[in-house]
C-alpha cells in the first residue's frame, strides 16, 4: 500500500519536531566550534548534538513544503485562503503541534534564550548558564 504522507498528521508533527530539534543541533554546533575555536575537543563536544531522523524521507519534504507555507503565510505574501489546499491546511496544523512539542521539550535557557538541548541540564550547554538555581 502506497502512503499519502500528506495525510499522515502525526508523522508530519513528528518530522515537525524532529527538523526542529536537527536545527537547533546545528545551531549548537556551529555555536561551540566558535567558540572552542580548532582545539581537539571540538569534535567531542558537538558529537552530543547530532540527531537522527526517524521517518521516510518524502515526509521531511512535505513537511519542508509546510514550514515555507507557514512562513508565507506568517510573512502575508500569501493570498486568501483559497490559495492554500485542505491537505496543506492541516499539513499546518500538525507542523503546529510539532513546534509546540518542541518548544516544552527544549524551553529557553533563562540566561541567553536560546532553546535547552536537554531540558534537564544542570547548565545551559551554549553560555554556561547555571539553571539548577531557583530564580527569586
Ligand atoms: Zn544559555
Amino acid at each position: 500500500m502506497i502512503e499519502d504522507v500528506r495525510m499522515a498528521a502525526a508523522k508530519i508533527e513528528t518530522a515537525a519536531f524532529e527538523l526542529f530539534e536537527e536545527s537547533l543541533g546545528e545551531e549548537y554546533r556551529r555555536v561551540l566550534k566558535e567558540k572552542l575555536g580548532a582545539s581537539e575537543n571540538v569534535e567531542r563536544a558537538v558529537a552530543g548534538f547530532e540527531t537522527e531522523r526517524t521517518l521516510d524521507e518524502g515526509i521531511y519534504e512535505w513537511t519542508l513544503h509546510l514550514f515555507l507555507l507557514d512562513r508565507a503565510r506568517e510573512f502575508g505574501v500569501l493570498g486568501g485562503p483559497e490559495t492554500i489546499q485542505a491537505v496543506e491546511l492541516r499539513g499546518l496544523g500538525a507542523v503546529g503541534q510539532g513546534r509546540a512539542r518542541f518548544r516544552d521539550a527544549h524551553p529557553p535557557c533563562r540566561h541567553c534564550g536560546i532553546p535547552l538541548f536537554e531540558r534537564l541540564a544542570p547548565r545551559c550547554q551554549l553560555c554556561g548558564g547555571d539553571l539548577k538555581q531557583k530564580v527569586a
